[in-house]
Protein backbone atom coordinates (compact mmCIF):
# COMPACT_ATOMS: atom_id res chain seq x y z
CA UNK A 1 0.00 0.00 0.00
CA UNK A 2 2.61 1.90 -0.10
CA UNK A 3 3.40 4.64 -3.38
CA UNK A 4 5.62 3.19 -5.68
CA UNK A 5 8.34 6.02 -6.08
CA UNK A 6 8.97 5.23 -2.10
CA UNK A 7 10.81 2.31 -1.38
CA UNK A 8 9.11 -1.15 -0.52
CA UNK A 9 8.96 -1.31 3.50
CA UNK A 10 9.38 -5.12 3.08
CA UNK A 11 12.92 -6.20 3.26
CA UNK A 12 15.17 -9.36 1.55
CA UNK A 13 14.19 -12.67 3.20
CA UNK A 14 17.40 -13.34 4.80
CA UNK A 15 16.55 -17.27 3.62
CA UNK A 16 16.77 -16.10 0.33
CA UNK A 17 20.25 -16.98 -1.45
CA UNK A 18 22.87 -14.41 -1.56
CA UNK A 19 23.53 -12.16 -4.80
CA UNK A 20 19.75 -12.67 -5.39
CA UNK A 21 19.01 -9.07 -3.46
CA UNK A 22 16.00 -6.96 -4.80
CA UNK A 23 16.42 -3.37 -3.85
CA UNK A 24 13.27 -1.94 -2.06
CA UNK A 25 12.98 0.38 -4.58
CA UNK A 26 12.67 -1.90 -7.39
CA UNK A 27 8.57 -1.97 -8.89
CA UNK A 28 7.82 -4.81 -11.44
CA UNK A 29 5.01 -5.32 -13.43
CA UNK A 30 2.68 -8.12 -14.20
CA UNK A 31 2.74 -9.45 -17.99
CA UNK A 32 -1.09 -10.15 -18.79
CA UNK A 33 -2.98 -6.97 -16.58
CA UNK A 34 0.19 -4.77 -16.17
CA UNK A 35 -0.53 -3.72 -12.71
CA UNK A 36 2.78 -2.38 -11.00
CA UNK A 37 3.84 -3.43 -7.71
CA UNK A 38 7.03 -3.49 -5.67
CA UNK A 39 9.29 -6.57 -6.32
CA UNK A 40 9.51 -7.09 -2.43
CA UNK A 41 5.87 -6.78 -1.95
CA UNK A 42 5.56 -9.56 -4.57
CA UNK A 43 7.91 -11.66 -3.00
CA UNK A 44 6.48 -11.14 0.46
CA UNK A 45 2.98 -11.97 -0.70
CA UNK A 46 4.58 -15.55 -2.43
CA UNK A 47 5.94 -16.64 0.72
CA UNK A 48 3.01 -15.90 2.73
CA UNK A 49 1.00 -17.96 0.29
CA UNK A 50 0.77 -21.30 -0.42
CA UNK A 51 4.11 -21.57 -2.17
CA UNK A 52 2.29 -23.66 -5.44
CA UNK A 53 4.17 -22.30 -8.00
CA UNK A 54 1.74 -19.55 -8.87
CA UNK A 55 1.00 -15.76 -7.71
CA UNK A 56 -2.56 -13.77 -7.84
CA UNK A 57 -2.43 -9.80 -8.59
CA UNK A 58 -4.17 -8.56 -5.90
CA UNK A 59 -5.88 -5.74 -7.89
CA UNK A 60 -7.34 -7.20 -10.13
CA UNK A 61 -6.99 -11.18 -9.23
CA UNK A 62 -5.40 -12.57 -12.23
CA UNK A 63 -3.61 -15.79 -11.88
CA UNK A 64 -0.18 -15.98 -13.15
CA UNK A 65 1.76 -19.64 -13.13
CA UNK A 66 -0.20 -22.97 -12.46
CA UNK A 67 -2.01 -23.14 -9.40
CA UNK A 68 -1.82 -27.11 -8.34
CA UNK A 69 -3.66 -28.77 -5.51
CA UNK A 70 -2.35 -31.63 -3.45
CA UNK A 71 -4.94 -34.60 -4.94
CA UNK A 72 -3.46 -37.76 -4.18
CA UNK A 73 -2.74 -40.34 -7.01
CA UNK A 74 -5.40 -42.12 -8.75
CA UNK A 75 -7.13 -42.16 -11.97
CA UNK A 76 -9.79 -40.16 -14.42
CA UNK A 77 -11.91 -41.88 -16.80
CA UNK A 78 -14.22 -40.68 -18.62
CA UNK A 79 -17.41 -42.75 -20.56
CA UNK A 80 -20.19 -41.43 -23.46
CA UNK A 81 -23.43 -42.93 -22.05
CA UNK A 82 -26.49 -42.36 -24.10
CA UNK A 83 -29.27 -41.78 -21.99
CA UNK A 84 -30.32 -38.32 -21.34
CA UNK A 85 -30.06 -36.51 -17.79
CA UNK A 86 -32.82 -34.27 -16.33
CA UNK A 87 -33.21 -30.71 -17.89
CA UNK A 88 -30.54 -31.89 -21.05
CA UNK A 89 -33.04 -34.09 -23.18
CA UNK A 90 -31.28 -33.38 -26.27
CA UNK A 91 -28.36 -34.89 -25.46
CA UNK A 92 -26.22 -37.67 -23.95
CA UNK A 93 -24.03 -37.98 -20.94
CA UNK A 94 -20.30 -37.71 -20.25
CA UNK A 95 -19.53 -39.98 -17.51
CA UNK A 96 -16.51 -39.28 -15.38
CA UNK A 97 -15.33 -41.81 -12.81
CA UNK A 98 -12.70 -41.09 -10.25
CA UNK A 99 -10.75 -43.88 -8.40
CA UNK A 100 -7.81 -43.06 -5.86
CA UNK A 101 -6.87 -45.82 -3.32
CA UNK A 102 -5.79 -44.87 -0.16
CA UNK A 103 -2.51 -44.15 0.61
CA UNK A 104 0.62 -42.39 2.82
CA UNK A 105 0.32 -38.65 3.31
CA UNK A 106 3.34 -36.51 1.87
CA UNK A 107 5.20 -33.44 2.92
CA UNK A 108 2.38 -31.37 1.03
CA UNK A 109 -0.83 -32.81 2.95
CA UNK A 110 -2.11 -32.18 7.02
CA UNK A 111 -0.08 -34.93 8.37
CA UNK A 112 2.39 -36.65 6.45
CA UNK A 113 3.83 -39.82 6.95
CA UNK A 114 0.43 -40.70 8.10
CA UNK A 115 -1.94 -43.05 5.84
CA UNK A 116 -5.25 -41.38 4.39
CA UNK A 117 -8.52 -43.24 3.62
CA UNK A 118 -10.88 -42.79 0.65
CA UNK A 119 -14.55 -42.95 0.85
CA UNK A 120 -16.91 -43.58 -1.44
CA UNK A 121 -14.35 -44.46 -4.22
CA UNK A 122 -14.95 -44.96 -7.35
CA UNK A 123 -16.82 -41.74 -7.44
CA UNK A 124 -19.13 -41.45 -10.47
CA UNK A 125 -19.78 -37.60 -12.24
CA UNK A 126 -22.35 -36.84 -14.48
CA UNK A 127 -22.23 -34.13 -17.06
CA UNK A 128 -24.21 -33.32 -20.22
CA UNK A 129 -22.70 -34.25 -23.47
CA UNK A 130 -23.99 -32.58 -27.24
CA UNK A 131 -24.52 -33.43 -30.43
CA UNK A 132 -21.51 -33.04 -32.01
CA UNK A 133 -19.31 -34.81 -29.39
CA UNK A 134 -21.36 -38.27 -29.37
CA UNK A 135 -21.28 -37.98 -33.40
CA UNK A 136 -17.88 -37.76 -32.79
CA UNK A 137 -17.40 -40.99 -30.47
CA UNK A 138 -19.67 -42.94 -32.59
CA UNK A 139 -17.49 -42.77 -35.10
CA UNK A 140 -14.69 -44.34 -32.97
CA UNK A 141 -16.63 -47.06 -32.41
CA UNK A 142 -14.88 -47.29 -28.83
CA UNK A 143 -17.01 -46.98 -25.00
CA UNK A 144 -14.12 -45.80 -23.79
CA UNK A 145 -12.87 -41.90 -24.97
CA UNK A 146 -9.86 -41.70 -22.41
CA UNK A 147 -8.52 -42.68 -19.59
CA UNK A 148 -5.85 -40.54 -17.62
CA UNK A 149 -3.33 -42.01 -15.12
CA UNK A 150 -1.96 -39.44 -12.12
CA UNK A 151 1.79 -40.36 -12.16
CA UNK A 152 4.78 -38.43 -10.46
CA UNK A 153 5.88 -37.58 -14.21
CA UNK A 154 3.06 -34.55 -14.92
CA UNK A 155 5.19 -33.84 -17.84
CA UNK A 156 4.32 -37.01 -19.82
CA UNK A 157 0.27 -36.31 -18.89
CA UNK A 158 0.27 -32.85 -20.32
CA UNK A 159 1.82 -34.69 -23.33
CA UNK A 160 -0.98 -37.07 -23.76
CA UNK A 161 -3.58 -34.27 -22.58
CA UNK A 162 -2.75 -32.00 -25.21
CA UNK A 163 -2.69 -34.35 -28.26
CA UNK A 164 -6.20 -35.61 -26.95
CA UNK A 165 -7.01 -31.95 -27.03
CA UNK A 166 -6.35 -31.50 -30.65
CA UNK A 167 -8.15 -34.59 -31.25
CA UNK A 168 -11.23 -33.58 -29.80
CA UNK A 169 -11.26 -29.98 -30.35
CA UNK A 170 -13.99 -30.25 -33.31
CA UNK A 171 -16.56 -31.03 -30.96
CA UNK A 172 -15.89 -28.50 -28.29
CA UNK A 173 -18.85 -26.81 -27.34
CA UNK A 174 -19.34 -25.20 -23.97
CA UNK A 175 -20.57 -28.54 -22.43
CA UNK A 176 -17.36 -30.37 -23.34
CA UNK A 177 -15.28 -27.25 -22.42
CA UNK A 178 -16.41 -28.17 -19.34
CA UNK A 179 -15.04 -31.64 -19.12
CA UNK A 180 -11.76 -30.22 -21.02
CA UNK A 181 -11.14 -28.10 -17.97
CA UNK A 182 -12.05 -30.82 -15.54
CA UNK A 183 -9.06 -32.64 -17.29
CA UNK A 184 -7.12 -29.79 -16.67
CA UNK A 185 -7.81 -29.48 -13.10
CA UNK A 186 -7.00 -33.35 -12.51
CA UNK A 187 -4.21 -32.96 -13.56
CA UNK A 188 -3.16 -30.15 -11.88
CA UNK A 189 -4.03 -31.74 -8.36
CA UNK A 190 -7.36 -29.75 -8.09
CA UNK A 191 -10.12 -31.92 -7.97
CA UNK A 192 -9.61 -34.12 -4.48
CA UNK A 193 -7.24 -32.96 -1.28
CA UNK A 194 -6.54 -34.77 1.70
CA UNK A 195 -8.25 -33.15 5.09
CA UNK A 196 -11.76 -33.84 6.93
CA UNK A 197 -14.72 -34.38 5.41
CA UNK A 198 -17.58 -32.25 6.14
CA UNK A 199 -20.42 -34.97 5.75
CA UNK A 200 -18.72 -37.47 7.71
CA UNK A 201 -16.28 -35.53 9.84
CA UNK A 202 -13.39 -38.11 9.10
CA UNK A 203 -9.56 -36.84 9.35
CA UNK A 204 -7.24 -37.61 7.08
CA UNK A 205 -9.55 -38.60 4.15
CA UNK A 206 -9.71 -37.54 0.42
CA UNK A 207 -12.78 -34.99 0.04
CA UNK A 208 -13.49 -33.12 -2.81
CA UNK A 209 -11.80 -29.36 -3.51
CA UNK A 210 -14.30 -27.07 -4.35
CA UNK A 211 -15.09 -27.69 -8.09
CA UNK A 212 -18.46 -29.11 -7.34
CA UNK A 213 -19.07 -32.41 -8.98
CA UNK A 214 -22.55 -34.20 -9.79
CA UNK A 215 -23.11 -37.24 -8.43
CA UNK A 216 -26.11 -38.44 -9.65
CA UNK A 217 -27.97 -38.92 -12.76
CA UNK A 218 -31.27 -39.77 -12.22
CA UNK A 219 -32.32 -38.47 -8.87
CA UNK A 220 -31.19 -35.71 -6.69
CA UNK A 221 -31.29 -36.70 -3.27
CA UNK A 222 -28.36 -35.09 -2.57
CA UNK A 223 -28.63 -31.77 -4.14
CA UNK A 224 -25.81 -32.85 -6.39
CA UNK A 225 -28.09 -34.22 -8.69
CA UNK A 226 -29.98 -32.92 -11.79
CA UNK A 227 -31.77 -30.61 -13.47
CA UNK A 228 -29.60 -27.78 -12.33
CA UNK A 229 -29.78 -24.73 -15.13
CA UNK A 230 -26.42 -23.03 -13.29
CA UNK A 231 -24.76 -26.25 -13.31
CA UNK A 232 -22.35 -25.71 -15.68
CA UNK A 233 -21.74 -22.19 -15.40
CA UNK A 234 -21.05 -22.37 -11.36
CA UNK A 235 -18.84 -25.14 -12.54
CA UNK A 236 -16.91 -22.88 -14.90
CA UNK A 237 -16.63 -19.95 -12.19
CA UNK A 238 -15.49 -22.69 -9.45
CA UNK A 239 -12.54 -23.78 -11.80
CA UNK A 240 -11.61 -20.26 -13.09
CA UNK A 241 -11.04 -19.27 -9.03
CA UNK A 242 -8.81 -22.23 -9.37
CA UNK A 243 -6.94 -20.94 -12.26
CA UNK A 244 -7.87 -23.00 -14.93
CA UNK A 245 -10.03 -20.97 -17.97
CA UNK A 246 -10.80 -21.86 -21.33
CA UNK A 247 -7.12 -20.21 -21.84
CA UNK A 248 -5.56 -23.16 -20.42
CA UNK A 249 -6.94 -25.03 -23.66
CA UNK A 250 -5.64 -22.99 -26.36
CA UNK A 251 -2.39 -24.91 -27.98
P1 LIG B 1 -17.20 -33.02 1.98
O1 LIG B 1 -18.39 -33.63 2.64
O2 LIG B 1 -16.08 -32.56 2.82
O3 LIG B 1 -17.69 -31.82 1.07
C1 LIG B 1 -16.79 -31.15 0.21
C2 LIG B 1 -17.59 -30.63 -0.97
O4 LIG B 1 -18.20 -31.72 -1.66
C3 LIG B 1 -18.70 -29.69 -0.57
O5 LIG B 1 -18.68 -28.62 -1.49
C4 LIG B 1 -19.95 -30.51 -0.74
O6 LIG B 1 -21.03 -29.69 -1.16
C5 LIG B 1 -19.57 -31.47 -1.83
N1 LIG B 1 -20.32 -32.73 -1.70
C6 LIG B 1 -20.76 -33.31 -0.55
N2 LIG B 1 -21.40 -34.44 -0.83
C7 LIG B 1 -21.41 -34.58 -2.17
C8 LIG B 1 -21.95 -35.52 -3.06
N3 LIG B 1 -22.64 -36.58 -2.64
N4 LIG B 1 -21.76 -35.33 -4.38
C9 LIG B 1 -21.08 -34.28 -4.83
N5 LIG B 1 -20.54 -33.35 -4.05
C10 LIG B 1 -20.70 -33.48 -2.73
O7 LIG B 1 -16.61 -33.97 0.82
P2 LIG B 1 -16.50 -35.53 0.74
O8 LIG B 1 -16.36 -36.14 2.08
O9 LIG B 1 -15.49 -35.78 -0.30
O10 LIG B 1 -17.91 -35.87 0.09
C11 LIG B 1 -18.97 -36.41 0.78
C12 LIG B 1 -19.68 -37.39 -0.14
O11 LIG B 1 -18.77 -38.47 -0.41
C13 LIG B 1 -20.89 -38.02 0.52
O12 LIG B 1 -22.07 -37.35 0.20
C14 LIG B 1 -20.87 -39.41 -0.06
O13 LIG B 1 -21.54 -39.40 -1.34
C15 LIG B 1 -19.45 -39.70 -0.34
N6 LIG B 1 -18.96 -40.53 0.74
C16 LIG B 1 -19.23 -41.85 0.70
C17 LIG B 1 -18.78 -42.67 1.71
C18 LIG B 1 -19.03 -44.12 1.67
O14 LIG B 1 -18.55 -44.83 2.54
N7 LIG B 1 -19.74 -44.61 0.66
C19 LIG B 1 -18.06 -42.15 2.78
C20 LIG B 1 -17.80 -40.79 2.81
C21 LIG B 1 -18.26 -40.00 1.79
ZN1 LIG C 1 -3.83 -7.03 -12.10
Amino acid sequence: MDQLSNPSSYEMPSSEEAGQSILPETVGKFIKCGHTLHMLCMLAMYNNGTKDGSLQCPSCKTIYGEKTGTQPKGKMEIYSVAQSLPGHPDCGTIQIIYSIPPGIQGPEHPNPGQPYTCRGFPRFCFLPDNEKGRKVEKRTTTFLVTMLMLHINVISLLTQHHSMVTRLDLCLSARRQVLELLKVAWMRRLIFTVGTSSTTGEQDTVVWNGIHHKTEMMSNLSGHGYPDPNYLENVLSELASQGVTEDCLKP
